[in-house]
């Protein structure tokens, strides 16, 4: 199956509204360019210098959404271009993406990530922490970072019934999240959940963008 023909059969089990991240990953520009060739434009990275090269190579109109585990001092590589970093976990990386974000004279959007996994080595606030952090609203001290939404990873698993409750309980944090503190906020929005193995279960748990790899792009060399 080419990657024109996976992403025809995924966007068949997405709702419109639904927005797809083609995660490209250590995949070639070429092999991204088969999935911009298909109509695809928004495209997720996890590695900071990765995405930079690829920025500067590939078609503007690319909207390069960072959603792995971000250092601080990878910061200043993506702030000019990304368009959304899903992997937000603290105070201290939220700051420095402010930092950043001014100094290149403009508003980063954010999604705050949120450990629903059992496993120990997924990134992100614990529910109550996030609270905590919400609470005292130290994110109003940052004018150049947009809290646009969550992001969850489930726990890797075949037991769908354990990611299914875990997406539930995601989407009822967002849901009190939103209400709590971004209830006049349009621009919180986003739920981002789903990738290759999970994502039908996490659409029908409210996930509003998917973050889809080798489904697409086969598996990673
Ligand atoms: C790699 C990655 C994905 C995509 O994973 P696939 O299983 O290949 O779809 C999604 N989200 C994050 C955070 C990732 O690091």
């Amino acid at each position: 199956m080419s990657v024109k023909e996976n992403i025809q059969n995924i966007r068949k089990q997405l709702p419109e509204d639904v927005k797809l991240i083609c995660v490209s990953k250590f995949h070639s520009n070429e092999t991204i360019l088969e999935a911009y060739n298909a109509g695809e434009r928004l495209f997720g990275e996890s590695r900071a210098q990765e995405v930079r090269l690829k920025y500067e190579s590939l078609p503007k109109d690319i909207e390069w959404h960072f959603i792995g585990h971000l250092q601080k001092n990878k910061v200043k590589y993506i702030a000019p271009f990304v368009s959304l970093i899903h992997s937000v976990d603290g105070e201290d990386l939220l700051s420095e993406i402010n930092r950043c974000a001014e100094k290149n004279n403009r508003k980063i959007n954010v999604l705050l990530q949120v450990h629903i996994a059992q496993e120990e080595q997924k990134f992100g606030f614990f529910e109550q922490e996030l609270y905590d952090f919400l609470e005292g609203k130290v994110f109003q001290k940052y004018p150049f970072v947009k809290i646009c939404g969550l992001m969850g990873m489930a726990t890797f698993t075949e037991n769908e019934t354990q990611i299914e409750k875990e997406f539930s309980v995601l989407n009822e944090i967002f849901r009190k999240v939103k209400n709590d503190y971004f209830c006049s906020d349009d621009d919180f929005c986003e739920l981002s959940m789903g990738m290759s193995d999970d994502f039908p279960i996490a659409v029908l748990k409210g996930s509003t963008m998917v973050r889809i790899g080798s489904l697409i792009f086969g598996e990673r060399g």
